[in-house]
C-alpha cells in the first residue's frame, strides 16, 4: 500500500467554480477577492481580512505596517519554517530566536523578556502545525513593553485560544494559503486586522501604494488620476484564487472535522506504541491538526532510519518543524536553543489529511508499531 502524506481536500466543482469567474472577464484582483476576504474575516473572528500572494508575503506586510524596518529586532521562534524569518530579513529586520516550550513547541512566553532589547521593535509567536501559542501572557508582555505582535498564524485558520478564535486576539494574524495547509488556493496569504485604518493601508501597500483600486477605477463614472503617496509591492491576489479559496471556506469544517478525527484515531493507536509520544494537547487551546508530530522517547529507533523504513513501507513521513537557527542562511545569529534542538531532531510528521482513509492510517500504525517493536527488541 502507498499512502500519501498530504492533499488538498478537493470535492471536484472547484474548476467549474473557477471557470466562471474567468468567465466574467475578471481573473486579478477584483469582487471575488473582495468577497473571499470578508468571508474569511467573518471566519475567523476579525473585523476584516487583506489577502495576499502568500503567508510570507502577508508577514512581511503586517511587520511593515507596525513600523518594522531597518535596526530592528523582532523576537521569533526558531522553531519554525524559515518563512517565519524571512519576513523579518524582508523588512531590513533582524530575527532574535527565543526557544520553544518543549511540550507545545511553541514560543515560550518566559524565553522572550530576556531578549527584549532597546531595538526590538515586534514579538512574532507562531501558531506551530495549528496549535496556539499561548497568546494572554505574550500580549500581557507586548503590552508592557510597547512592542507590536504579529502572529504567524500559517497552519491555524480555525484555531482558537481560550475560547477565542485565531484572528481576533491581535491586531494582525497571517495564514496561509498553501496546500500543505488546511485549506488552499494553491498560492495565497490572509491578514486577518483588527483596526479599519490598518486594512486600508495594508490595501493600498499590496498593490504599489496607488490609492485606487483597480476595481474602484472600473467601476468610476469619471476619469481617475491615481497617485501614490508611499512606496508599496504587488502581493495581489487573483480572482481564480479567490473563487477556490471560497470553494474551501465552505468545506472547512468537515476538513477540520475529518483531521481532527484522525488525529484522535493516532493518538488512540499510540497508547499501544512504546517510546513514541503523541502530540502534547494544552487544555487552553483549540487546534486545527495542520500536521500530526510524533515524538521519540527513549528507545526509540533513530529518527531518520525510522523515517526511511516507513518510506519503504509506502508510508511518507516528515521530519519535524525545522530549526532555522540551524540553517546556513541563519547560522550568523549565533543561537544556542536546548528545547528547540530537541523537538527538531526527535520528531516526525506522520501522514494526515482530509481523505485520508483508516485502511491507509491503519496501515501506517501498523508499520510504525512493527518497526518500534524491532528497534526496541534489537
Ligand atoms: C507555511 C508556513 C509559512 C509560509 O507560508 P507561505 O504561504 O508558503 O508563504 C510561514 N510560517 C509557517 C509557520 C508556515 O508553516
Amino acid at each position: 500500500m502507498q499512502v500519501p502524506f498530504s492533499k488538498p481536500f478537493l470535492r471536484g466543482h472547484e474548476g467549474a467554480r473557477v471557470a466562471e469567474t474567468i468567465a466574467t472577464g475578471w481573473v486579478s484582483q477584483g469582487p471575488r477577492v473582495r468577497e473571499f476576504e470578508t468571508a474569511f474575516a467573518e471566519r475567523v473572528g476579525a473585523l476584516d481580512a487583506v489577502a495576499t500572494t502568500n503567508c510570507t508575503t502577508a508577514l512581511q506586510l503586517a511587520l511593515y505596517v507596525l513600523g518594522v524596518g531597518p535596526g530592528d529586532e523582532v523576537i521569533v521562534p526558531s522553531l519554525s519554517f524559515i518563512a517565519t524569518a524571512n519576513s523579518v530579513w524582508q523588512n531590513g529586520a533582524t530575527p532574535v530566536f527565543a526557544d520553544v516550550d518543549p511540550r507545545t513547541y511553541n514560543i515560550d512566553p518566559q524565553a522572550i523578556e530576556p531578549l527584549i532589547t532597546s531595538r526590538t521593535k515586534a514579538i512574532m509567536p507562531v501558531h506551530q502545525l495549528g496549535l496556539p501559542a499561548d497568546m494572554d501572557p505574550i500580549l500581557a508582555l507586548a503590552e508592557r513593553h510597547g512592542l507590536a505582535v504579529v502572529e504567524d498564524a500559517a497552519c491555524a485558520i480555525g484555531a482558537e485560544y481560550r475560547g477565542r478564535r485565531i484572528g481576533s486576539l491581535g491586531p494582525l494574524a497571517c495564514f496561509s494559503l498553501h496546500p500543505r495547509k488546511v485549506i488552499t488556493t494553491g498560492e495565497g496569504g490572509m491578514i486577518a486586522v483588527n483596526d479599519p485604518a490598518i486594512a486600508a493601508r495594508l490595501r493600498t501597500l499590496r498593490q504599489h501604494a496607488m490609492d485606487v483600486s483597480d476595481l474602484a477605477r472600473h467601476g468610476a463614472k469619471d476619469v481617475i488620476i491615481e497617485s501614490y503617496p508611499e512606496r508599496g509591492w504587488n502581493h495581489r491576489m487573483t480572482d481564480m484564487q479567490a473563487t477556490l479559496g471560497l470553494c474551501q471556506l465552505e468545506d472547512l469544517e468537515f476538513i477540520r472535522d475529518e483531521r481532527r478525527r484522525l488525529a484522535d484515531r493516532y493518538t488512540a493507536a499510540l497508547a499501544g506504541i512504546p517510546s513514541i509520544e503523541p502530540p502534547f494537547d494544552p487544555d487552553y487551546a483549540d487546534r486545527t491538526w495542520q500536521s500530526y508530530a510524533v515524538r521519540l522517547v527513549d528507545g526509540a529507533p533513530d529518527r531518520d532510519t525510522l523515517m526511511r523504513l516507513l518510506l519503504q513501507d509506502g508510508v511518507p513521513t516528515r521530519r519535524g518543524v525545522m530549526a532555522i537557527h540551524e540553517e546556513a542562511a541563519y547560522a550568523d545569529t549565533q543561537a544556542v536553543l536546548p528545547a528547540t534542538e530537541d523537538v527538531t531532531r526527535n520528531t516526525l510528521m506522520l501522514p494526515l489529511f482530509a481523505g485520508l482513509t483508516d485502511a491507509e492510517q491503519d496501515h501506517v500504525i501498523e508499520r510504525l508499531a512493527a518497526h518500534v517493536a524491532a528497534a526496541v527488541a534489537a
